[in-house]
């Protein structure tokens, strides 16, 4: 449903593109749909054949009548082709930038790092489109993966910005300096939980190991 969205040009396009889903979980790979005449993935062979749906059976019935479900076509119609959760994603980018994955963060940090990731993102969010000096709108060119070598044209955004950085240091030097207490005794206040691996039960290895036998003997009578 996403792709459908995001691919597509036109609301058309996006229904035809859904629909084709019930065409292909029944092996069939071509539309009769001027918006979408066939799938773009090439022909699935050996591995990558499915075990597909039969025509006419109920399952697959049931599966095509809640892809063509009309209330959902309708509404699908209407999905933004631009706009879905692009936003949500580049957030959860710009969370990883402050607090990357390979790193393991005490609590504290890591809520600091999430809180200082939001307020960059909220500082660059609305960022416009990039000039040239001559005025000129910039412009870049990306190859998606899905588009199988077509690309897209985005606009290039003016640089991000860093205001929150003086104002924090402002905050640090005139306010945080001079009066510690107030901002430790509200940092002593946060309720840090217990790591999670102390809150799950660890059986003895012995036991463990005995369930795990014991599951795999059942499993297979
Ligand atoms: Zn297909």
């Amino acid at each position: 449903m996403y792709w459908c969205g995001s691919s597509s040009s036109s609301g058309r396009e996006i229904v035809a593109k859904w629909k084709s889903v019930a065409n292909h979980v029944q092996d069939v790979h071509s539309h009769d749909n001027e918006d979408f005449p066939e799938c773009l993935h090439l022909p699935l062979v050996g591995d990558q054949a499915r075990h597909w749906l039969k025509p006419s059976t109920a399952a697959c019935e049931k599966l095509t009548d809640i892809i063509k479900a009309p209330r959902l076509l309708k509404d699908m119609e209407k999905m933004s082709t631009d706009f879905q959760t692009s936003s949500i994603e580049s957030y959860h980018s710009v969370i990883l930038k402050f607090a990357p994955k390979s790193v393991a963060f005490s609590f504290i940090g890591m809520m600091c790092r999430t809180q200082l990731a939001a307020v960059h993102y909220n500082e660059n969010s609305k960022r416009i489109q990039a000039t040239t000096r001559e005025g000129e709108l910039r412009w870049h060119i990306l190859y998606p993966r899905y588009k199988r070598g077509d690309y897209s044209v985005r606009p290039l955004k003016t640089n991000p910005t860093f205001k929150y950085v003086d104002e924090l240091q402002d905050l640090v030097f005139d306010a945080v300096l001079d009066q510690p207490e107030t901002y430790q005794d509200f940092l002593r206040q946060i309720p840090v939980p217990a790591d999670l691996c102390s809150q799950f039960y660890q059986p003895d290895k012995q036991e463990a190991v005995a369930r795990h036998t014991s599951r795999f003997f059942l499993s297979n009578n």
